[in-house]
């Protein structure tokens, strides 16, 4: 398994809308047990695959512990439940350091396949909820930070580039 470089906001890549999964093959699989391997050893518990430069609708996540329950998720369509908007506070692996405030319906129904391709649904509500929004919103190109003040946004990414800017020069 490889470990995939995570891409930081405020790259453009991460922008990118990601197209369906169309083919369910063995690169499939691999690029799904790659992310999981980068998400455990980032200490995530959930990857779009936007976020590693991939641009196709696929999803993993595993909110356990013991990192014991991957799911991996592809092609998700998602229909609010309950309207009710509760308020997550979310951190992405995708903008270190920063933690966002965001409303989330309360409870979602989420169709999806395997990937075998196999049509799947459930139910989520908390933090698995929460989680499936998060990286839904990825595959569309949207962040955390849209979701907060301009000032909050730009501070961040001010403090994010200088960081990398300190990177390459090591
Ligand atoms: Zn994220």
């Amino acid at each position: 398994m490889n470990r995939l470089n995570i891409l930081t906001f405020p790259d453009p890549r991460l922008r990118k809308k990601a197209n369906p999964v169309e083919v369910f093959d063995e690169s499939l699989k691999k690029k799904a047990n790659d992310m999981l391997f980068t998400m455990y050893e980032d200490k995530g518990i959930g990857l779009a695959a936007t976020q590693v430069n991939i641009h196709e609708r696929l999803i993993v996540i595993d909110l356990t512990e013991d990192r014991s329950e991957p799911l991996v998720i592809i092609n998700p369509e998602f229909r609010v439940l309950d309207e009710t908007q509760e308020i997550s506070k979310e951190g992405c692996l995708s903008i270190p350091t920063f933690q966002q405030e965001v409303p989330r319906a309360k409870r979602i129904e989420l169709e999806y396949q395997d990937l075998t391709g196999k049509k799947e649904s459930l139910v989520a509500e908390g933090l698995l909820g929460y989680c499936i929004q998060h990286e839904i919103d990825h595959l569309n190109g949207k962040l955390l930070v849209d979701y907060s003040s301009s000032l909050k946004r730009n501070r961040i990414k001010e403090k994010l580039l200088k960081s990398k800017d300190v990177k390459n020069k090591n």
